[in-house]
Parts: structure tokens; sequence; C-alpha cells
């Protein structure tokens, strides 16, 4: 009886059959890069002459789960993120490092749709696979590097903010923790909206066109993604710019419909919005008066920018309710590593 090879497991199709097999799915080499994925090292001269580089990681039971995370999902996921990050810096994506920690066990069907799943959103911001590495490991590991180029302006760094800025959301929030929910069988939306908020958390859309946009803009002063939750990252960029604080409109969060409506049906309330995870949106500052202008300019992206607060001389995060009233967000703030004990 024929074997289906791609039943075959990671132990059987062996580190070098899998490169090769690699090598084979990429497409013709990025102008930039002199030499790939086949030498010890690859050599890339990038057009600008700067470099931005990021780096994340990914490991089994930390950051996802496999019994509701698929090869694809995951392989998507692992690029996104970092693309994120590099949207972040108002950079161009450029080049990739895929370094994986694999069990023995692991089939080779699962393996390919990683990597396809890898390559259709590196293919799709032209961002070339140039090398990696590949070991045996008891756990699943995916740490990526990625590396970019910074708008002419200069990156747009965390530190930058301004009082009196106003605070900038690109999309929407929250939703990406309503979809964790529900994978986890803790929460029940069906429909449409349910497959929705699952697709925000398992296939993020990395806002790659706006960041580089926004970088190119020159007009703004202090941005980031949104990965550990609303109110941790934006103490994240007060931090970075020096201490300063900022007021938030609850009212003003942009929400998507499905949202709105785990909100309206008591599913979810505004703190777990504000403080869940991996929306892997922007959030930015930027003087009041150039709004308009940089509206115009990233009116073509079609991304959704909200308004939703301002920095302030006083520090600390004041949350504005309904007719500006103080609003108290009770417990913990947004996602640590070290403090969190959720999945
Ligand atoms: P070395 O032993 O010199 O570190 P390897 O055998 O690990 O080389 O890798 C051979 C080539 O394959 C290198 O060019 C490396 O960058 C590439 N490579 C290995 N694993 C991966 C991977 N997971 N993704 C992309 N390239 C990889
Ligand atoms: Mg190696």
């Amino acid at each position: 009886m024929a074997v289906d090879i791609r039943e075959q497991t990671l132990a059987d199709w062996g580190e070098f059959s899998f490169i090769g097999f690699l090598r084979d799915r990429l497409p013709a080499s990025h102008p930039e890069l002199l030499l790939g994925i086949g030498d010890d090292a690859s050599w890339w001269r990038p057009a600008g002459g700067e470099v931005l580089t990021t780096t994340d990681m990914l490991v089994e039971g930390v950051h996802f789960d496999l019994a509701y995370t698929s090869a694809a999902d995951l392989g998507w996921k692992s690029l996104a993120v970092n693309l994120s990050d590099l949207a972040a810096m108002g950079g161009r994506p450029a080049c990739v490092y895929l370094a994986l920690g694999l069990p023995g066990t692991t089939r080779r069907s699962w393996l390919e749709e990683f990597i396809d799943a890898f390559l259709e959103l590196a293919d799709h911001y032209g961002v070339q696979l140039a090398g990696g590495d590949t070991v045996r490991s008891e756990t699943l590991v995916i740490s990526v590097a990625l590396n970019g180029i910074p708008a002419a302006a200069g990156p747009v760094r965390r530190a930058g903010a301004r009082p009196g800025d106003d605070l900038y959301l690109s999309g929407s929030v929250g939703d990406s923790f309503l979809g964790l929910r529900c994978l986890q069988g803790r929460l029940s939306v069906s429909g449409p909206a349910g497959i929705f908020l699952r697709e925000r958390h398992l296939r993020p859309r990395p806002r790659v066109e706006l960041g580089a946009f926004l970088g190119t803009s020159g007009m703004v002063n202090a941005m980031l993604d949104v990965s550990d939750g609303l109110i941790a990252d934006l103490g994240h960029l007060l931090s970075a710019s020096g201490g300063w604080g900022a007021e938030l409109e609850i009212e003003n969060l942009p929400l998507s419909s499905a949202a709105r409506e785990a909100l309206r049906a008591g599913m979810c309330d505004y703190p777990e919005l504000l403080t869940g995870g991996e929306d892997f949106e922007l959030l930015f500052s930027l003087a009041p008066d150039r709004f308009p202008e940089l509206a115009a300019a990233v009116a073509g992206v079609g991304v959704e920018l909200t308004r939703i607060g301002r920095i302030t001389s006083k520090p600390g995060i004041f949350l504005l309710g309904p007719d500006r009233l103080p609003y108290q967000l009770d417990g913990k703030e947004g996602y640590d590593h070290f403090q969190t004990r959720d999945c």
C-alpha cells in the first residue's frame, strides 16, 4: 500500500529535506537579498542603508494552544506579530528569519501548512525568507526575526508623545480577547460575529501599509502596536515619552459590531476590552492640528482611525466614562509574561 508522505513525521523526513522543501517553496529572491537560504549566513544590501530589526517568539503553552490553533494559523501569526512591530516603527518590512524548535513527531503535512501560510503572508508584503534554523525540541517554539527599512523621516518611536497630543487608534480593540474566549469555550458567539472574533485572534492583520504611511508622513510623534492590551501599551508609550499621562474616553473606543454586541449582552465589560491583548492595532499620538492632513494622506489605506483621548502633563492614565465622569479600572492592567498566569 502506498504511504502518504505528508503523514511522515519530521523524524522520518529529516532536517535537510525540510530545508530543501523550504527553498523550493520560495519565490524569486528579493532584489536586496544577495544570498539567501543555503549558506552559513545570508547577505543583503538594504536600499536605504538603515535597518530596523525586530524579533518575537511564540512558545506552545504560553502563546498558543494547539487544541484550537491550526498549523496555518500559527504560520500566519508568527510572521504577523513581527510585521506589526515593524509597522509600529513606521518601517517597511524586507527580509525575515525563521527559527523553529520542533518535536520529532511533527507531521510533514503540519509543517507544509505552517510554511505555506507563513509564506503567503510574506509574499503579500514582498517579504523574503532569508534564513533560519531548525532544531529538535520537546515543545514547539517559533522564533522570527524581521528586518525592514525605516522611513526617510526616521523610525517612529514610543518616545515622543507630548502633552496636548491627541491619541489615535487604528481599527478596533478587544476583538482578539473575545475571540480567544470563544476558542477556549468560555464565551459563545455564533454566526459571522463568532467567526470574525476567532479570526481576529488566530489571523491578525498587521497594519503594514498604515504603519509605513504614518512613518513616511513624518507627522506622528509616538507610536506602538497594541499587543499587551490598550492600557498596558499606552502605559509603555507614556513611560517611554518621559512619564506624561493620558485621558482615555471610553465612549470613543472603536469597537467592532461583534464586540459592541457582546458588551450590550453583558458577555464582557470595558475593563476586559481595554486590557485584553493581541489586537495588533497601531496606537499613536500627534498634534491635534495635524490630523486632517494625516487623515487625507492615509485615506487610501482604508483603515479606520479613531481619536480615543489625549496626552496630559499629569502622569497616569485617566479613564473618562459617559459625561466625562471618571471611570475606574479594577484589577489587572494588561499582559505581563512573568506576572500573568493566563495562557
Ligand atoms: P548551519 O548548520 O550552518 O547553522 P543549517 O543547516 O542550520 O546551517 O541551515 C542551512 C541553511 O538553511 C541556512 O542557510 C539556514 O539559514 C537555512 N535554514 C535552516 N532552517 C531554516 C528555517 N526554519 N527557515 C529558513 N531557513 C532555514
Ligand atoms: Mg543551524
